[in-house]
């Protein structure tokens, strides 16, 4: 059965004004927030940005749908996960802190941030899940605790999936650390020691301390790297590379942990993906990396596999190429929705219904 997934084209702009009404328009007639009841505790996932990166869906738009939740009588609680690598969002504190210097406060946005802790054993629950790789996710308890999940994406590029949507908010941006090592742990660079100039570039930003430079190369132990995939940025010799192999058993595994979320909520769902600021790397990187697609606009559904393969089919069509595979070529972000698909999870195929 076709899903629906609902349209606005826009474009990022300084205050976004014209943006937030098309927005608001979106919202009430895609009716995609009639999944919250009145009390509900809503789960607005987003991703607040590492410091340095201007990709994350602005606080403004995150205000429209928080209010959008409290006009229904439920309560929205904007929130993430803390990440793997060592920056501005590894500990629940300097999570919320940087959220607050990208303009994420409960007065700007209407709602009240939680950032689940790592360190606190009753914010993780373990989910008993038949997928290939996954037999028990580690996901957020928060997420399993709400009665309903707002999703807000950011659509973009991405290193190790091709791109990342609402399955990628979903099923990485709800692990708890723990559970995002799983999902990244095949995921070691290839090591090409001929082309090491030994500039120390890896070894100075890798966060599990798995390279050593010495005597003018690079030496990589597998065994403590976490799969963050920041050497890789660094490397100007192209000497740390993806291991182009495992981008698939990635991209499966994420979507096992989206489907570990998502389990019971069918009916309690809903999705925007943000098409503007398409850079070729996701919000994590702390940088802004090129723009490989102009805006297009927001997309809004409340089927995660279907707003997602609308969102890549229309930036492929109006950018005539597949940027992601042109940005990541040894990823095919298709593996994710065709998995995700099987699963269960949603429907590749979809109606576009322009507003
Ligand atoms: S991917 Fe690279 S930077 Fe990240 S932990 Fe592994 S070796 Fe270190
Ligand atoms: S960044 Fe690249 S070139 Fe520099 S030491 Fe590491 S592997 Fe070698």
């Amino acid at each position: 059965m076709k899903s629906k997934v609902y349209f606005i084209p826009v474009k990022d702009s300084e205050n976004n004004l014209s943006a937030c009404v098309e927005l608001k328009r979106l919202l009430e007639k895609s009716r995609v927030l009639d999944v919250v009841g009145k009390e509900n505790k809503v789960a607005v996932k987003i991703h607040f940005g590492e410091k340095g990166n201007t990709g994350f869906v602005r606080p403004e738009f995150a205000r429209l749908v928080c209010d959008s939740i409290t006009a229904k009588g439920a309560i929205p609680y904007l929130t993430d996960t803390n990440t793997l690598y060592r920056g501005r969002r590894t500990n629940s504190k300097d999570h919320i802190e940087m959220a607050r210097e990208h303009g994420f406060t409960k007065d700007s946005t209407g709602a009240r941030i939680i950032i689940p802790d790592d360190s606190k054993k009753d914010d993780t629950i373990e989910v008993k899940i038949k997928g290939k790789a996954i037999r028990s996710a580690k996901v957020a308890r928060f997420f399993i605790d709400a009665d309903a999940i707002i999703a807000v994406s950011h659509f973009k590029g991405h290193i190790l999936t091709g791109f990342g949507g609402a399955l990628k908010n979903i099923g990485m941006g709800c692990a708890m650390r723990e559970g995002k090592l799983t999902q990244h742990c095949d995921a070691s660079p290839v090591f090409y020691e001929e082309k090491c100039k030994g500039c120390g570039a890896c070894e100075a930003i890798c966060p599990a301390g798995a390279i050593h430079v010495e005597n003018g190369k690079a030496s990589l132990d597998k065994s403590k790297c976490i799969g963050c995939a920041e050497c890789i940025a660094a490397c100007p010799a192209a000497a740390m590379f993806i291991d182009f192999g495992v981008g698939s058993a990635v991209q499966e595994k994420m979507v096992e942990y989206a489907a570990a979320v998502l389990r019971g909520k069918r009916g309690r769902l809903g999705f925007l993906n943000f098409a503007v600021r398409i850079h070729q790397e996701c919000d994590c990187w702390g940088e802004e990396t090129p723009r490989i697609a102009p805006d297009i606009g927001i997309f809004a559904s409340n089927d995660p596999v279907a707003i997602d393969k609308a969102s890549f089919d229309l930036i492929k069509e109006v950018c005539r190429k597949d940027v992601f595979k042109e940005a990541h070529p040894g990823q095919d972000g298709m593996i994710q929705l065709k998995y995700a698909e099987s699963l269960g999870l949603g429907s590749l195929d979809y109606d576009l219904v322009s507003l």
